[in-house]
C-alpha cells in the first residue's frame, strides 16, 4: 500500500517539473518523501526482524513457547509443571495436595482410523474439553490463562496429562473430579463418517503421603491408573500394595478378562481312585490358561489375581459348565463316575451359584448328586454365616460337598461337626511325605480318626508312591488321588482315559 503510493508520486513529477516556479518546492517535496520512504523502508524491516525472533524463541528458545508448553495441544508441559510445583512447594509445602494423572484410552484406535496428524487434532480437542470441565476446580493450580480462561491441564506427552490439586480442605476432591472427568469427558465423535470412542482413565497420588517429588507421585498415580484400568472400577487413589504389582502381573491380569471371551481356558482332570477296588470314584477337575505368549498356566498364577479383580465367579461358571457338560458325556457312554469342582470362597458367598446350578442341571439333564463341589475352609472365614446357609442349601439340592485342603487351616471339630460336608481332603504336603514323616504320619493318622468318628468320608491327595497308598490303606483311608495313579490330562480325553482304565483293571492279574 505504501509502495504503491510512493511510485504514484514519483510518476506525478515530470508534471510538476515543467512548472519553473514550483521547481523548488518539488525538490524539497521530493527529498522529504525520499526521507519518508527511508525511514518506512527501515521500520519494516525492523518488524520483519522482531517478528522472526519472537517465532524463533517459541521454536527453540531454552523459556519460549514451546518448551514450557506441547506442540500437540499447545498446553503446559511437564516441564511447566515442575517449575510451577518448586514455586508452590516453596512457598506453602505444609499443605495437602493431590496429583491427578489422566490418561486417554483406546486412543490407539482413533490413531488407526485418522492417521497421525489427524488424531493429533483429536487430542488437541480433547485435551481442550478436559481443560473445559476443570474451569470451576478453583483448587487446581493454574498455569496462565488464555482469553479469560483458566489453563489447569498439563500435557506430559502422548495421551497422559496431569492436574495439581490444592486438597487440604477437601480430601477425597481428586477422586471427585477424577470421577467428573471420567464421566463428562467423553463423547461420541464422528470423524470423516466413523465413530470414535475414547475413554479416561485417572490414577491419583497424595502430596506428602505418597511422596514429596514429582517423579515420585507420577510414579504411583500412574500405578493407581493401570489398578484402575485393569480392575474396570471406579478411579484409583494409590496404596501402599500396589507396590507388589510388578508390570508383569498388571498385563497378566489384563489378558485374563480377555481369556475368558476369547476361549483360552482349558480343563484338566485328574482321577480320584478306590485304592482297595480300583475302581474311578471321581474326576478333579482343574483350571488351565492357555496363555497366548506364556503358555499353559497352572491356577497359582492366576487366580488369587482373579479373585482381586472379581473375575472369579465367570471363571467357575465356565468351569461347571465345562464339568457338567462332560458327566453328560459321562453319562451317554454309561460310565458312573462323578466330577469335583474346585469352588472360590468368592463363589460360595455368590447369591447367584444355587441358580445357575440347578439351570445346568437341568440343561444337560445331570443329577447334582454326580457332582462334587470343594471348599477350602478360608471359604468359611469371610462371612461364616452365610457361607454355611450356602452349603445348606447346595447339601438340599443334592450336590456332595468335600472340605479340601485339610489340615492345613484351623477347623475345630466342633466347628466341623456343624458342616453338611461329605468328605475331608488330606493336603498333598502330609501324604507326599507320609511314609518318610511321622509328624505328617501322625497328623493324617488323626484326620482319619476323626472323619471317621463324624461319619465322613476321607480323600489323600498327592498320592505319588506305592508305599504311599499302602501305608494309607492301612491307616483306614482307601480314597486317593494323584501321579501314582495319573497326572492331569486334558479333560475330553476322559471318557477314554475310563474307559482304558477299566479295560485295564479287569484284565489284570
Ligand atoms: P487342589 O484342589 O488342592 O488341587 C491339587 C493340586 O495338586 C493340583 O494343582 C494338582 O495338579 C496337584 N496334584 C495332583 N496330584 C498331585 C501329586 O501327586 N503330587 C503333587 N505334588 N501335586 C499333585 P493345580 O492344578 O495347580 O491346582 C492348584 C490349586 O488351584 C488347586 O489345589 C485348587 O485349589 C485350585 N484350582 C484348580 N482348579 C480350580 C478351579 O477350577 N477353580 C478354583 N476356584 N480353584 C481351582
Ligand atoms: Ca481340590
Ligand atoms: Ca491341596
Amino acid at each position: 500500500m505504501h509502495y504503491r503510493l510512493l511510485s504514484l508520486t514519483l510518476f506525478s513529477f515530470p508534471l510538476a517539473a515543467q512548472t519553473e516556479s514550483s521547481a523548488v518546492s518539488v525538490i524539497s517535496l521530493l527529498s522529504g518523501l525520499l526521507l519518508l520512504s527511508f525511514i518506512y523502508l527501515f521500520k519494516l524491516k525492523f518488524d520483519l526482524h522482531k517478528l522472526r525472533k519472537s517465532r524463533q524463541a517459541k521454536k527453540a528458545g531454552p523459556l519460549g513457547f514451546y518448551s514450557l508448553h506441547d506442540d500437540i495441544s499447545g498446553l503446559p508441559n511437564k516441564f511447566f509443571l515442575q517449575q510451577q510445583l518448586e514455586q508452590l512447594l516453596l512457598r506453602a509445602p505444609e499443605q495437602q495436595y493431590s496429583l491427578l494423572l489422566i490418561k486417554i484410552s483406546r486412543f490407539e484406535h482413533i490413531n488407526q482410523l485418522l492417521g497421525h496428524s489427524n488424531s493429533n487434532l483429536v487430542l488437541a480437542q480433547i485435551a481442550q474439553r478436559i481443560n473445559d470441565q476443570l474451569k470451576p476446580a478453583e483448587q487446581a493450580l493454574t498455569f496462565e490463562f488464555r482469553q479469560q480462561d483458566p489453563v489447569r491441564l498439563c500435557h506430559l506427552g502422548g495421551v497422559d496429562f496431569a492436574v495439581w490439586l490444592d486438597s487440604s480442605d477437601k480430601p477425597h476432591l481428586a477422586e471427585y473430579l477424577a470421577d467428573n472427568l471420567e464421566k463428562n469427558v467423553p463423547e461420541a465423535m464422528i470423524v470423516h463418517g466413523c465413530a470414535v470412542d475414547y475413554r479416561l482413565l485417572c490414577g491419583i497420588a497424595h502430596y506428602p503421603e505418597h511422596g514429596s517429588q514429582l517423579s515420585e507421585l507420577l510414579e504411583r498415580a500412574y500405578l493407581a491408573q493401570q489398578h484402575h484400568s485393569v480392575l474396570q472400577g471406579k478411579s484409583q487413589v494409590f496404596t501402599a500394595d500396589m507396590l507388589h504389582y510388578t508390570s508383569d502381573r498388571l498385563a497378566l491380569m489384563a489378558g485374563l478378562r480377555q481369556a475368558i471371551t476369547d476361549g483360552q481356558l482349558a480343563l484338566y482332570v485328574q482321577p480320584q481312585i478306590d485304592m482297595q477296588s480300583r475302581q474311578v470314584l471321581a474326576g478333579e477337575v482343574y483350571l488351565r490358561w492357555r496363555h497366548p505368549t506364556k503358555g499353559l498356566l497352572t491356577p497359582d498364577v492366576f487366580l488369587a489375581l482373579a479373585e482381586e479383580m472379581g473375575v472369579i465367579y465367570s471363571l467357575t461358571q465356565w468351569v461347571l459348565n465345562e464339568a457338567v457338560a462332560m458327566l453328560a458325556t459321562l453319562n451317554q457312554a454309561q460310565l458312573d463316575c462323578k466330577i469335583a469342582v474346585n469352588i472360590s470362597s468368592k463363589d460360595l458367598l455368590h447369591d447367584e451359584l444355587i441358580d445357575s446350578l440347578e439351570q445346568l442341571f437341568e440343561k444337560y439333564q445331570v443329577k447334582p448328586q454326580q457332582m462334587m463341589l470343594e471348599l477350602k475352609e478360608s471359604a468359611l472365614v469371610a462371612n461364616p454365616e452365610k457361607a454355611m446357609s450356602m452349603m445348606q442349601r447346595l447339601h438340599r439340592l443334592g450336590v456332595e460337598l468335600a472340605l479340601d485342603d485339610f489340615g492345613t487351616g484351623f477347623s475345630s471339630l466342633a466347628y466341623l461337626r456343624q458342616l453338611p460336608i461329605q468328605h475331608v481332603k488330606v493336603d498333598c504336603s502330609f501324604i507326599n511325605e507320609l511314609h518318610k514323616s511321622d509328624m505328617h504320619s501322625a497328623i493324617t493318622g488323626a484326620i482319619i480318626d476323626m472323619a471317621r468318628n463324624l461319619s465322613l468320608g476321607v480323600i489323600a491327595e498327592g498320592v505319588e508312591e506305592v508305599e504311599v497308598e499302602q501305608k494309607l490303606l492301612r491307616m483306614g483311608c482307601s480314597r486317593g488321588q494323584g501321579f501314582l495313579y495319573s497326572r492331569p490330562f486334558e479333560l475330553s480325553g476322559f471318557a477314554v482315559w475310563l474307559k482304558q482304565w477299566q479295560q485295564n483293571e479287569t484284565t489284570a492279574p
